[in-house]
């Protein structure tokens, strides 16, 4: 795997807002407009897992093989913008922001996250892109941040919805089609990935948040009220 580290180190240490939940819990979004209002970067850490899915799908590997996934990471050279008002996701110089939202990258990322060695690269990798962002904050969100990437973080949340919520919520992004279809591949998806990372139950120290009976904003508001609980008791406030 390459990389582009494009800012200089900061001095003052970087508050991480860690954020874990399951597909359709309203993480992206969520993360993305917390770090908005506190003036924070924002790393959306499964656009890595994705882009490397695009990148063998490219090459024609087969995402299932262990073997082929390794062999097409080593020329993976992977950029992420860490600004939430101008996301975007580069493989090789090429714009993926959109391909890594195609149906059939999400139908093979978890291939490619099951691979022990592609994730400690893939961690070490989001530690150093949060280091080197010269940020003094930045929320990131995935499936194991709270637990594995920064489990010392100040602020650690696990988001959650009921399934059914969940679903329709993917269902409604993805254009109203075919909601049954939709519900099965995430619920395939989550069986999939909770194979490797517990992200439906919060790890001691984690606050819950659920989203089932909230919509946007009043998610947000619930995530900056931990934030400022968490963060003010730590400063004194
Ligand atoms: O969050 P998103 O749905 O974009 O994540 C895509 C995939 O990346 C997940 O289904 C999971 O396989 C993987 N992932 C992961 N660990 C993370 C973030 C994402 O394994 N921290």
């Amino acid at each position: 795997m390459t990389e582009s580290l494009t800012k200089p180190s900061a001095d003052a240490p970087v508050a991480i807002v860690a954020i874990d939940g399951p597909a359709g819990s309203g993480k992206s979004s969520v993360s993305r407009a917390a770090a908005e209002r506190l003036g924070f970067g924002f790393l959306d850490t499964g656009a890595a897992y994705r882009a490397l899915a695009w990148h063998a799908l490219e090459h024609g590997s087969d995402t299932s093989d262990a073997t082929a996934v390794l062999e097409v990471f080593g020329d993976f050279d992977y950029a992420i913008s860490l600004d939430p008002a101008d996301r975007w996701v580069r493989v090789g110089g090429t714009d993926v922001t959109a391909a890594i939202r195609e149906p059939r990258v999400t139908d093979a990322v978890s291939g490619v996250a099951r691979v022990p060695a592609v994730r400690q690269a893939v961690n070490d990798l989001f530690r150093r892109l949060v280091a080197s962002a010269g940020l003094r904050g930045v929320v990131v969100e995935g499936r194991d941040i709270t637990t594995v990437v920064f489990p010392d973080a100040p602020v650690r949340i696990l988001l959650t919805a009921a399934p059914e919520v969940r679903a329709a919520r993917r269902s409604t992004e993805l254009g109203g089609h075919d909601a049954a279809a939709v519900a099965a591949a995430l619920h395939k998806r989550d069986a999939a990935d909770s194979t490797v990372v517990d992200f439906l139950t919060a790890a001691p120290g984690v606050q819950v948040v659920d989203s089932t009976h909230l919509d946007l904003d009043q998610t947000v508001d619930a995530v900056l009220n931990v934030v400022d609980s968490t963060m003010g008791a730590r400063d004194g406030r």
